[in-house]
């Protein structure tokens, strides 16, 4: 039998957050897509992240609004499109984890914080919050900071996975690259599969961290990636109430971000990131665990967590190499010279999907949809599963 050739519009490699949006927003589109996972959907960043699907106020913490942050100002509206099923991908199944994400200062900020709060450019995006209300664990009279609540949302993460998995699951295939290769002919990347050869019209690669070593493979040494590392902390406890907030320090990026999740028996986990991550990349879990335990008592010296449980995660952030400082305004889509249907991505946050989807929507603008070739070819794959978060592996 000769060796069969399989052509569809789109081949997506990396089952994450931006594989999964493009699959989704292409084929609704009408493109012919097909994705290509080798170990679980959302793997290393998407299920390990924080899920808050934010309007760049974080970024804003300097004490001045940037154009980056006014550029990524309209991300949450069009993800609440997507949840009430009226956007460009359909998430009505996903699991909102809260409405609002929260920002808390601490004694010497305050006066510096309430006027920036208060200006014209961030009317209508940051509302103050009274003395007394908010989330439980500051309505406590033993809170003296400044409260504000973002127009910001949070998602379960795992459950946007599975919900953007579910909605085109026909379309989505694990590959073993130890029987398939992904190779450069004529100009054109392609893949060869044990019983076929997958020659799409058009490559994306958005396999996170992966993308580099892809990007080797068909002899690319461009777009460049960086790694930017972190090591966030998990704590399983006893307190019950939900939390998820920025608190500002003296740094114009937050001190801590507070998460909250619950393992699968049902125990609360918080997730910590922000500065204690950053910065505590380099250090022994025992030591950064150490840090972390005196950041929650001393910001939360009225709460009892109960008996608590302590662990870390050390994660990459896969992104395109900047000169200086990464501007967090913009999903990045490039191509390469010696492969002309190829196109790498990294979304450099789960909130700029939108953005992504725009960017890639606009660089085909020149490929019609083709006919729908026929998938049967690729059923001896079998499908990927979906990676379980951190906290349900960890402890
Ligand atoms: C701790 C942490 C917290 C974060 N919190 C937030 C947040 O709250 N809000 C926000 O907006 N952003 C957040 N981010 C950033 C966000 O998670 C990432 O920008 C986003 O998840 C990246 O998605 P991705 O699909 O590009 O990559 P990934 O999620 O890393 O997915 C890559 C996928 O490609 C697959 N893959 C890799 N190599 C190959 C290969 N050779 N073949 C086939 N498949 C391959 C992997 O298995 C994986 O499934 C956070 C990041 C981290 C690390």
């Amino acid at each position: 039998m000769s060796h069969a050739h399989l052509q569809p519009d789109i081949a997506i490699i990396g089952g994450g957050i931006a594989g999964l949006w493009l699959l989704n927003r292409l084929r609704n589109q009408g493109y012919s897509a097909v994705l290509f996972e080798h170990k679980a959907l959302g793997s290393d960043q998407t299920v390990a992240s924080q899920g808050m699907i934010h309007g760049g106020i974080k970024y804003a913490l300097g004490g001045s609004l940037s154009g980056g942050s006014e550029a990524i100002a309209d991300m949450p509206d069009r993800w609440r499109a997507c949840l009430r099923g009226e956007g460009e991908v359909d998430l009505r199944a996903v699991n909102v984890l809260s409405e609002s994400f929260y920002l808390w200062s601490e004694g010497g900020l305050v006066s510096r914080m309430s006027s920036f709060f208060a200006s014209k450019a961030l009317r209508g995006r940051v509302d103050k919050i009274n003395p007394g209300e908010g989330p439980a664990v500051f309505r406590d009279p033993a809170f003296s900071g400044q409260l504000y609540r973002l127009v910001d949302l949070v998602l379960d993460a795992p459950s946007l996975v599975a919900t953007l998995a579910d909605n085109h699951r026909d379309a989505i295939f694990h590959i073993d690259w130890q029987q398939a290769a992904l190779e450069s002919r004529e100009g054109s990347a392609q893949i060869r599969l044990p019983n076929c050869t997958v020659q799409p019209r058009q490559l994306l690669l958005t396999a996170g961290a992966g993308n580099e070593a892809l990007l080797q493979q068909l002899g690319e040494d461009s777009p460049a990636m960086q790694r930017r590392p972190l090591q966030q902390v998990l704590v399983k406890h006893q307190y019950n109430e939900s939390l998820y907030a920025h608190c500002t320090g003296t740094n114009p990026s937050p001190r801590l971000t507070v998460s909250s999740h619950r393992t699968e028996a049902g125990e609360p986990v918080w997730y910590l990131g922000g500065d204690l991550a950053t910065e505590g990349t380099d250090d022994a879990p025992e030591v950064l665990i150490a840090k972390a335990r005196q950041e929650l008592q001393a910001l939360f010296h009225w709460v009892d967590f109960g008996d608590s449980e302590w662990t870390t995660i050390r994660l990459d952030r896969a992104e395109p190499k900047q000169k200086g400082l990464l501007k967090p305004d913009q999903a990045f889509v490039g191509g390469s010279k010696n492969n002309s249907n190829l196109l790498t991505a990294w979304p450099t946050k789960l909130t700029l999907c939108p953005d992504l989807g725009d960017q890639v929507v606009k660089q085909l603008s020149d490929l019609q949809p083709g006919p729908a070739p026929d998938l049967s070819l690729l059923a001896p794959l079998g499908k990927p599963p979906i990676a379980p978060p951190p906290w349900e592996v960890l402890f």
